[in-house]
């Protein structure tokens, strides 16, 4: 009896949270709708929604245009009930966003301040961060926790920082970073955050593979093994590899005997596809890079123009080894677009098997994708308590 009572708690349980998240994934559903599509009689979705309704997750919206019978009462999501914030710790830089369950980016400042892995800094950190979450103005009871994006390997099991290059630490125990800051924290990856947002706003979650062109070049791997609607958070389909170092795409040897990268090697991927190597042409300031590059700097064409062919060679690795949809994210990322036809031209002609590189995808996320996706772990963590 009492296992059968849990197993029946269980179903409930099951049952609530898919028709929760098809609510979120449409946005306006009908209670019909919801039946049909998730194969539950009536009675079910309707105890269900009444339950979702009262603990003001879902609410009603009006009504659907008539098809003949009785007009269908809009049943759609209230995103406002839970809020996370991201902090994106940079060498020079803190960004914060603030995000509801929609996952959209509300909010968000970035502030000039280089890291530094003393007592001092760790608690700025924690003042930076009540200060946004003052201004935000959500009430705290509905505040969920920091997300954190670390720009290194995140050994989320022994909660530490093994390594982080830009940082210049290893071995840092996540609760540094966390020591004023109370409230619940949860670390990740930079790039693997960043993916983290890209695949939360999708609802086809087909294999990924994301480069992420940033001061340094990494990147992060995505696959969902199940694939139906009840969906898993986004950070258990990434594959982390036997150290947490999967995606470092940044020290694929693209040249060898090639330019000196910033780990002791040469001819790594990073030394020519990282944001630096046209920032530095332009003090560091990326955007500036592509206005000249836009008003006809020739000295930059040529720079972007092998940029480009790097990249293309990048692009068409990472489709031969994982035969699926590269997304162009990081910095440059956010200024790929009005180049990818060209890009994918050239990754095309390097490719044995298609004669198109339509695989290659510019990122959604122009601002603070990593902050994003740090904050939308708490997001997925508090939809799967529903
Ligand atoms: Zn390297």
């Amino acid at each position: 009896m009492g296992e059968k009572q849990t197993n029946n708690h269980e179903v409930k349980k099951i049952n609530r949270n898919l028709i929760y998240r098809y609510v979120c994934k449409y946005g306006r559903v009908s209670k019909p709708d919801i039946a049909k599509a998730l194969g539950l009689s009536m009675p079910t979705v309707l105890q269900n929604i009444k339950e979702l309704m009262d603990w003001g997750l879902i609410c009603e919206e009006g009504v659907f245009e008539s098809t003949g019978g009785r007009k269908a009462k809009v049943i759609a999501p209230v995103y406002n009930i839970r809020y996370a914030i991201g902090i994106d710790i940079t060498k020079n830089h803190i960004g914060f966003a603030l995000t509801d369950l929609s996952g959209s980016v509300l909010i968000h400042t970035r502030q000039y301040k280089p890291f530094v892995n003393e007592r001092q800094y760790y608690f700025e950190l924690g003042e930076m961060a009540e200060a946004f979450l003052n201004k935000s103005g959500i009430p705290k009871d509905r505040f969920l926790g920091f997300g954190i994006s670390i720009p290194g390997i995140v050994d989320s099991e022994n909660e530490i920082i093994t390594f982080s290059h830009a940082l210049g630490i290893t071995n840092v125990p996540c609760s540094m970073f966390s020591q004023f800051l109370p409230y619940p924290c949860i670390f990740t990856n930079d790039a693997n955050a960043a993916l983290i947002a890209e695949m939360y706003r999708i609802s086809d979650r087909s294999p990924t593979v994301c480069l992420s062109l940033s001061n340094s070049v990494g990147g992060a791997i995505f696959y969902e093994k199940s694939n139906g609607l009840e969906g898993n958070p986004v950070n258990d389909s990434l594959y982390h590899g036997d150290n947490c170092r999967s995606g470092e795409f940044g020290h694929m040897t693209l040249i060898p005997g090639g330019k000196v990268c910033y780990c002791g090697k040469v001819g790594c991927l990073d030394s020519y596809c990282s944001a630096k190597v046209l920032s530095e042409l332009t003090d560091g300031k990326l955007e500036r890079f592509f206005k000249e590059l836009e008003n006809g700097n020739e000295k930059f064409a040529q720079v972007w123009e092998e940029y480009l062919s790097n990249l293309a060679i990048a692009a068409n690795n990472l489709r031969m080894a994982f035969d699926c949809q590269v997304i162009i994210g990081g910095y440059v990322g956010s200024f790929i677009e009005p180049y990818l036809s060209y890009l994918r031209e050239k990754a095309a002609a390097l490719n044995t098997f298609e004669n198109n590189a339509l695989y290659i995808k510019p990122c959604h996320y122009k601002i603070e994708a990593s902050a994003l996706g740090a904050a939308i772990r708490h997001v997925e963590a508090f939809i799967y308590t529903i």
